[in-house]
């Protein structure tokens, strides 16, 4: 049943982006119903919300009606997590959790089932053939944490490269396993183009690159682009809701509508005109066991409407304006990005449920790191204390991490509480 629903949502995943844009609409328009209706029908939280601000669920038909619905907030998925967000026509040990630390430094928990799983995976696998990968051919991906993907013999073959290890020991496997797509955290790679010998070129020549899950300057990309002779590609995408937007062969950013609906908003909540920064907000269409609605990731972009002359009929975005976190200098000159940190974290959360509620890591001064801790309720010694010598391999012994203990974190006045911040940078940048 698995592999009928990955093969079928392949095939709409594909088709999807070749759709005109006036049927495409429509399409849209009628899974963010379906989306809205069943989440107001099987979602306590929504049906709640929705009936104490008196919408009328009747009159949502469409995008054009999102903005008569609330805002959803990571606070309003902690607070009501598994209870009241997740649908009750869903046996929640049979979806697939998972969890995030967004950059609140509080786990978020989700969870979404198999059908939704086999559509995400595929919108993955449109990020690459929409920048030419062909299914026989070899990827590597360097991640922290392993990754799955189905067995189909010698197509779609992904090797995962752990970047855990030493960057010279990923440049050993890479070259190793000569990819014609490589694939990972723009820090990452950026990381790797800075190491290779033109020795390690000689077997590491991937037909094209794509780098993810933070934000990449076009100067980063193009960089790893002169060094590696092959296009770099840039992608946007969640924990939560997966792909949102990645760029194609001609370097634009096209809108996964077809799984995701963006709103690019200004303070007001109002739509912002074509091409200036507004605040993302992201409405699922294929999550019904637990749908996030109008929700605020904490991320910017600009929208723009136009057309890419690639072919693809998803709608396009101007830019991915970022995650606001921070990156630490230390004594020694090294550079290590908030989500080297943020990652590390992620795993335990995973890992260990309810090891840790809440958390912020502050470089207090270019020596010292404090960790903020809010213990949750299966707190164990033993595995914290793995973590933060996790965190010693990342940082190295020119810094000192302590650790303080709290009942919870405040929240400081902007929308979006850093869960990695460094006075250090701060104080040089300013
Ligand atoms: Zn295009």
């Amino acid at each position: 049943m698995y592999m009928l629903n990955l093969f079928i949502s392949f095939l709409e995943v594909q088709i999807n982006q070749y759709i005109p844009e006036k049927i495409q609409k429509r399409l849209i328009d009628r899974r963010i119903v379906k989306e809205i209706h069943s989440a107001y029908k099987n979602v306590p939280f929504y049906r709640k919300r929705y009936d104490r601000a008196g919408v009328d669920i009747k009159s949502i038909k469409g995008i054009s009606d999102l903005k008569k619905l609330p805002f959803l907030t990571k606070q309003d998925i902690m607070d009501n997590f598994p209870k009241d967000i997740v649908s009750e026509k869903v046996d929640i040990d049979k979806c697939h959790y998972s969890a995030t630390t967004g950059s609140t430094g509080k786990a978020l928990p989700f969870v979404f089932n198999d059908k939704t799983m086999s559509y995400y995976i595929n919108t993955t696998m449109r990020v690459y053939t929409m920048i030419g990968y062909k299914p026989w051919y070899k990827a590597v991906y360097v991640k922290y944490t392993n990754i799955d993907s189905p067995n189909f013999g010698p197509f779609f073959r992904f090797v995962h490269v752990p970047s855990t290890i030493s960057v010279l020991e990923q440049i050993k496997l890479i070259g190793k396993e000569k990819p014609d797509l490589l694939v990972g955290y723009a820090s990452i790679i950026l990381e790797i183009a800075n190491t290779v010998t033109p020795e390690d070129l000689k077997n590491i020549k991937p037909k094209m690159i794509s780098v993810n899950s933070e934000l990449s300057t076009k100067d980063q990309r193009d960089f790893i682009s002169s060094v590696f002779k092959c296009p770099v590609y840039d992608e946007y995408s969640t924990e939560e809701t997966w792909m949102i937007a990645a760029e194609c062969r001609h370097h634009k950013y096209h809108l996964f509508a077809d799984n995701v609906w963006v709103e690019f908003l200004d303070k007001q909540g109002n739509e912002i005109k074509n091409g200036d920064s507004g605040e993302i907000v992201l409405t699922t269409t294929h999550s019904p066991a637990m749908p996030f609605i109008r929700y605020r990731i904490g991320d910017r972009g600009r929208a723009f409407k136009g057309v890419c002359s690639c072919g693809n009929k998803l709608p396009m975005m101007k830019s991915f304006d970022g995650r606001s976190d921070d990156s630490f200098i230390l004594p020694d000159g090294k550079y290590v990005s908030s989500l080297k940190l943020l990652n590390t974290f992620t795993k335990y959360i995973k890992t260990y449920l309810n090891l840790i509620n809440e958390f912020k890591i502050v470089q207090e001064q270019k020596d010292l790191i404090v960790i903020h801790l809010v213990k949750g309720s299966k707190y164990k010694e033993e595995s914290f204390k793995q973590l933060v010598s996790d965190l010693y391999n990342i940082l190295g012994k020119s810094v000192t991490i302590k650790t303080k203990y709290h009942d919870f974190i405040a929240k400081s006045e902007s929308v979006k509480r850093k869960a990695i911040e460094s006075l250090v940078t701060q104080g040089n940048s300013a």
